[in-house]
């Protein structure tokens, strides 16, 4: 494969601001195409979000990362959003409890929690991915933001994916993330949505 070249003809490299496991594995399969050298963060870089929105963190992550490395750097804050707890988790949505199957319980508990016997609870909610990539010199040049919107279920769907995917259902194609096979997930998914908006904007920054 042709690859696009740094000064020094060597291919260009992007470094992914993320640490979840899960997010480097679909940023992989999503930036297979391109012509870049792509790195996963550091060990041991940690960046605080202290933003309050998703494109907040995904523009701190990105340039700090970018800083401490000298490459470019991509970085995506993402979350669920859930209308019957009025927007939560959202941007708290890595913090919410202190593994993937203790989030999935406390979601399912406290949407319980919001509806009674006679008072069916809506389980309508929106995945969002806010990507911001930053140059070499740390400086956000590029943002973007991609949405899915769905349905929590009460319980559990699939083996697939990672975090909140087995209890996100997508009614277009009537699976949870969790069951979809990861090519559907990339291109049904905020984050594929949010790539594909951003593709066209950084092949020629950095082709
Ligand atoms: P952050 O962007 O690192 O703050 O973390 C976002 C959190 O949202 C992840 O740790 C997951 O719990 C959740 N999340 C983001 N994207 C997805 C996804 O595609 N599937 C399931 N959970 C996700």
């Amino acid at each position: 494969m042709s690859r696009s070249c740094g000064f020094q003809g060597s291919p260009t490299v992007l470094i992914i601001a993320s640490g979840n496991a899960g997010k480097l594995r679909e940023f992989t399969a999503l930036l297979a195409d391109l012509e870049l050298e792509v790195r996963p963060q550091p060990a041991g870089l940690e960046v605080e979000e202290t933003g309050t929105s998703f494109a907040a963190n995904a523009r701190l992550k990105a340039e700090a990362v970018a800083r401490a490395t000298g490459h470019w750097a991509l970085a995506d804050d993402s979350g669920l959003s859930v209308d019957a707890l009025g927007g939560a988790p959202g941007i708290h949505s890595a913090r919410y409890a202190a593994s993937d199957g203790a989030r999935i319980e406390r979601m399912l508990r406290e949407l319980d929690a919001a509806g009674g016997p006679d008072r069916p609870v809506h389980r309508h909610a929106r995945f969002t991915a806010a990507l911001a990539v930053a140059d070499p010199s740390g400086t956000t040049v590029l943002e973007v933001e991609g949405i899915c919107p769905g349905e929590i279920l009460q319980a559990p769907r699939g083996e697939g994916g990672f975090g909140y995917d087995p209890i996100f259902w997508v009614p277009e194609v009537g699976q949870t993330f969790a069951e979809m096979d990861p090519a559907l997930k990339r291109r049904l998914g905020h984050r594929g949505k949010a790539l594909a908006a951003l593709l066209p904007q950084l092949r020629p920054l950095l082709g």
